[in-house]
């Protein structure tokens, strides 16, 4: 896959799935009143549009190393403000946090993996060090991805954007896990 292959797909793009569109296209030009913040890992593999079946426009979307949420801290912060923006402004009615299977930052950390070569991706993953002191198995992959989004859960509700709106009803937090080899959800229950 290059670039080259990039270019084509952009004019089968407009060749082929954008006239079937035109009209949702149109209207998204001047609408963006998306009906879910969707967090995901930036995984290649991980295609929130595709698993959900959604179309351009249903989305609002944030992806991050590890689907991680750091907990609100005040100061200028990409990942606060596109959730803030998400719920206070276009005030989307459900927020899912989803992570996956054979997540490379998940896997990091429960094999206790080197990362001195990546003192970015280090210190990004520190963000889950209470997830990781509560997952008893030592390399307990799957069961360490389970427990990240629930504290990803809990680190959003944080927020105060996301607070307000809990407190309101006007929003809810879902926790899935997607599982890459079978395409299945899981759906995590938050602890109350
Ligand atoms: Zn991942």
């Amino acid at each position: 896959m290059t670039v080259q292959d990039l270019t084509e797909g952009v004019a089968r793009f407009q060749r082929d799935v954008f006239p079937a569109k035109a009209e949702l296209f149109a209207h998204l030009a001047t609408h963006h009143t998306p009906h879910t913040l969707f967090i995901s890992c930036s995984d290649a593999r991980v295609v929130p549009e595709l698993i959900t079946g959604t179309e351009p426009g249903d989305l609002f979307v944030i992806r991050t190393a590890g689907n991680l949420v750091p907990a609100y801290t005040p100061g200028a912060d990409g990942v606060a403000a596109s959730i803030e923006y998400a719920v206070a402004v276009l005030a989307v009615r459900d927020v899912v946090v989803c992570g996956h299977s054979g997540c490379g930052a998940m896997t990091a950390l429960a094999q206790r993996q080197d990362l001195s070569a990546a003192p970015a991706v280090a210190d990004w993953l520190r963000l889950a060090d209470a997830s990781v002191a509560r997952t008893a198995a030592d390399g307990d992959v799957p069961a360490l991805v389970r427990q990240n989004v629930l504290a990803q859960l809990a680190n959003l509700a944080t927020h105060p954007s996301v607070a307000r709106a809990l407190a309101e009803g006007g929003t809810a937090l879902h926790g899935w896990v997607y599982d890459i080899p079978t395409g299945r959800v899981e759906h995590l229950t938050p602890a109350a």
